[in-house]
């Protein structure tokens, strides 16, 4: 599976998936424009997309979604909640309302939406799963992760998850103090130390990519995440792929493909 982050944290995110022929766009922030100009330098054309998934109806994540389902003439996938919280045209434009906590199928992908803890009104994350099995994960603005999310997210082949602020930066920081505490409370945002403490957990055989996502401009840095995951990375002695993804510039083009047979359920007979 192909995986670009366009665009990550709190000015816009947006990023691609793609594996045989299917290619979603998890949020869609920034227009149509940017995203295309974008794609192409990472060397991916816009007019493959299959579909925008939205994890929740924050303008940093749904602000170009509008547009360019109705240019390209692809459907926005998003709950319920998310639809209704939003200022999308519905007459306009395709909408596909998914429950959380359920799979649906884009083409050749899977996708895996599991509830989570934000202020929003039904917000999501997921795991996209390619006809080989390569599953890849992607969780932001969580307030905090509850073990629903932790399970969901364990087993991942790729994952792309949160570490917005370090604490000491934000509670020092030049914020007002309600929006400090709207992004510390359980509704709000990770800080790095309970991020790190969630990727430790979910550090298994099968992880090849980590990318750490939607930093704070302001209440955080790429050397703090990079020393504390660095470290994390040297302590466990797990030998994978690591990036912090960029907000004015696509991170890269990750190819994850899943690494092992994945160790059959209890119960389930082993084929030879
Ligand atoms: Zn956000
Ligand atoms: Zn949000």
């Amino acid at each position: 599976m192909l995986i670009a982050p366009l665009s990550s944290g709190s000015a816009g995110n947006a990023y691609w998936f793609e594996s045989d022929g299917t290619a979603i766009l998890v949020d869609a922030g920034l227009g149509p424009r940017e995203t295309k100009k974008r794609l192409e330098i990472v060397g991916r054309g816009i007019e493959n997309l299959t579909a925008i998934v939205v994890t929740h109806e924050h303008y940093d994540h749904i602000r170009g979604a509008e547009k360019i389902a109705r240019k390209y003439e692809i459907p926005i996938y998003l709950t319920r909640g998310t639809l209704e919280n939003s200022t999308i045209d519905r007459a306009e434009t395709k909408t596909v309302v998914f429950e959380n906590d359920s799979s649906f199928t884009i083409g050749e992908l899977q996708v895996h939406a599991r509830k989570t803890i934000h202020d929003a009104a039904d917000p999501a994350c997921f795991v996209v799963e390619a006809r080989d099995g390569t599953r890849v994960g992607i969780a932001s603005d969580l307030g905090y992760v509850n073990r629903e999310v932790l399970t969901h997210l364990t087993g991942c082949d790729g994952l792309f998850f949160e570490s917005n602020h370090d604490l000491d930066m934000l509670r020092l920081g030049t914020y007002p103090w309600s929006l400090k505490r709207r992004i510390m409370s359980r509704y709000g945002h990770l800080s790095n130390d309970d991020s790190l403490n969630a990727v430790q957990r979910l550090l298994g055989a099968e992880l090849k990519t980590l990318c750490m996502i939607h930093l704070s401009q302001k209440n955080n840095h790429e050397s703090i995440v990079r020393d504390m995951c660095t470290r994390l990375l040297n302590r466990t002695g797990a030998s994978i792929e690591f990036a912090i993804a960029k907000q004015f510039e696509p991170t890269g083009l990750f190819d994850v493909a899943r690494r092992r047979e994945r160790t059959p359920m209890p119960g389930q007979m082993a084929l030879f």
